[in-house]
């Protein structure tokens, strides 16, 4: 048998999504999910997990600077905010009438992608 090395690249966190941080520095913070990156299971969220990057001179008369860029997180540290109930939530799959599968929310039970 052959053995599959890499695991189903789905996520439960989207670009776009609203996220809470629930560890780190900037815990109890909200922001929009920028970028997932399924493979690594890591999401960047706008403005959140500021990292400084010092920016080498691309010509002579440069300087290098030091610019504030947002850091991928794992996406164990954030979690979904509803956007029916406002909550950090735990998010779960469903099957719609239209034969697709749709993320819910398990603290009120609503589809998440609905409102989009
Ligand atoms: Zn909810």
């Amino acid at each position: 048998m052959v053995r599959k090395l890499e695991k189903p690249l789905r996520m439960k966190i989207r670009t776009g999504d609203l996220v809470q941080i629930i560890s780190g520095k900037d815990k109890g913070q909200r922001g929009r999910v920028q970028r997932v990156f399924p493979r690594e299971n890591r999401v960047i969220v706008e403005g959140l997990n500021l990292v400084w990057k010092h920016q080498k001179p691309r010509r002579l008369d440069q300087k290098g600077t030091k610019i504030q860029i947002p850091a991928p997180l794992h996406a164990s540290k954030v979690m979904l905010v509803c956007p029916h109930c406002d909550k950090p939530t735990r998010v779960g799959r469903v099957r719609g009438q239209d034969g697709k599968l749709h993320r819910v929310c398990k603290k009120c039970g609503e589809m998440i992608d609905a409102t989009k």
